[in-house]
């Protein structure tokens, strides 16, 4: 991994600011097509883009050389994203595979499995599904009952999961199965296994928006191969753990703006809709101090998390400072979803039709899904349990995830 002194980041800087401007179609200018429903049918400029970044490593930046990550530094990292935000482009590498399961991976694969599982991440090529919650078995997730056996050769697992996101368009599940039933947490083991296989059922959970962006998933004498148990059998309890930590963190947005890539800031649509004043400002006081303080609560939180990350890094990982950056997170976004709409008035209700601009119906929806961010990953209540319990040392009266 490299050092770079400022003069060196420089010289990354312009390397990278050129890979941009010759790889970077036009035509992907300002969008994010990483919703997964675009992503499941991607246009020639979409896999150019996934292919040329995937190549270098740069969708992964801190992930090591070895397995087809960039191994490059943090700051390298930020020059990266800080180029593809001036161009208007987007990561087209990302996905569960790349904000919880690889990172969980390096630290708990055997080599052999991180020679398999971490390059097809890294160029984008395989989509990955989460199988942790269960329908009786969501903040309690350790009361998970998908049965998993052990046949010689191969694992043979019967049960359901539900809410798993993208599990329609996933390619391979890690999954949370039970392998013995006398003990809770340590009778669980952490499994991987395709989802292109007879025994793997997938039915869309349809939403009252149309979309189905989650699914329940059945599983029928589905196969795990040997190969594919994560850890040591019965050892999935602290691997899930880890990786939810890795969820928590990546779920602050920490990296990003907060709102869809290519929108435009806060500040920016104010000024469009509601005026300037004669010094040029936001034409209404009130409106005007809360759009600055919450841009001045999100750069706070960004640099905190960002520190947070990076000091856990030399440690073990994100750790259950995790839960506290998962639940400021989702209130500073949610508070930038709300001042979205009401900059916008009533342009900011349309749900459908020619009267509203793309970025207004992207308002709607953007508002309508941060309502989820207090549930996914592990709810803000049991967040506020792991603060008490594991960091202010409050006595245990729940169990929690
Ligand atoms: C958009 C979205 C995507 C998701 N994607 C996935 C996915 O890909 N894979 C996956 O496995 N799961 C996924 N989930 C599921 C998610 O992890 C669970 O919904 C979440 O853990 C809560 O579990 P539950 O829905 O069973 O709610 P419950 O556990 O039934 O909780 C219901 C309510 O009770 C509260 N509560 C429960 N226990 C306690 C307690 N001890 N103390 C205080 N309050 C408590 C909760 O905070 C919540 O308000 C997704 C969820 C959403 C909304």
């Amino acid at each position: 991994m490299a050092d770079f002194g400022g003069t060196d980041l420089e010289a990354f800087r312009a390397e990278v600011r050129a890979f941009v401007e010759a790889n970077f179609p036009a035509s992907l200018k300002g969008k994010n097509p990483m919703m997964r429903e675009e992503r499941a049918k991607p246009t020639p400029d979409m896999e150019a883009w996934r292919k040329a970044v995937g190549e270098r490593g740069w969708g992964t930046p801190t992930w090591p050389k070895q397995y087809g990550g960039g191994g490059l530094s943090p700051a390298e990292a930020r020059v990266i994203q800080g180029e593809f935000a001036r161009a208007g482009a987007y990561n087209p590498i990302g996905g569960m595979g790349v904000m919880m399961f690889g990172p969980t991976l390096l630290e708990y694969g055997n080599e052999a499995q991180k020679a398999e599982h971490i390059p097809p991440i890294c160029r984008g090529d395989i989509q990955w599904c989460q199988g942790f919650s269960e329908p009786g078995a969501g903040s309690d997730l350790a009361s998970l009952a998908t049965k998993c056996e052990d046949k010689g050769d191969h694992y043979e697992i019967n049960g359901s999961k539900i809410w798993t996101s993208g599990a329609q368009w996933a390619d391979w599940c890690f999954c949370l199965v039970r392998t013995d039933t006398s003990k809770k947490h340590e009778g669980i083991s952490f499994v991987l296994f395709t989802m292109h296989q007879p025994g793997v059922e997938v039915r869309p959970i349809p939403l009252i928006a149309g979309s189905s962006p989650f699914c329940e998933t059945f599983f029928t004498d589905a196969r795990a191969e040997k190969k594919d148990l994560v850890g040591p059998l019965n050892g999935g309890w602290t691997i899930a753990k880890r990786l939810l930590q890795h969820e928590r963190s990546g779920l602050t947005g920490a990296g990003g703006s907060g709102m869809a890539g290519g929108a435009k800031s806060l500040e920016d649509m104010a000024k469009d809709y509601v005026g300037v004043d004669e010094q040029g400002r936001i034409d209404d006081q009130d409106l005007r101090m809360r759009i600055a303080r919450n841009a001045m609560d999100w750069r706070a939180f960004q640099q905190t998390a960002m520190r947070v990350m990076s000091e856990s890094k030399g440690n073990s990982g994100p750790s259950t400072a995790s839960s506290i950056l998962k639940n400021a997170g989702t209130q500073l976004m949610q508070e930038k979803h709300e001042l979205a709409l009401e900059v916008m008035g009533h342009q900011g209700l349309g749900w459908e039709g020619e009267a509203f601009k793309p970025e207004e119906l992207a308002a709607v929806r953007g508002w309508l899904f941060g309502k989820a961010f207090t549930i996914y990953g592990g709810s803000q209540e049991v967040q506020s349990n792991i603060v008490s319990k594991r960091i202010l040392g409050l006595p245990d009266l729940t169990q929690s995830k």
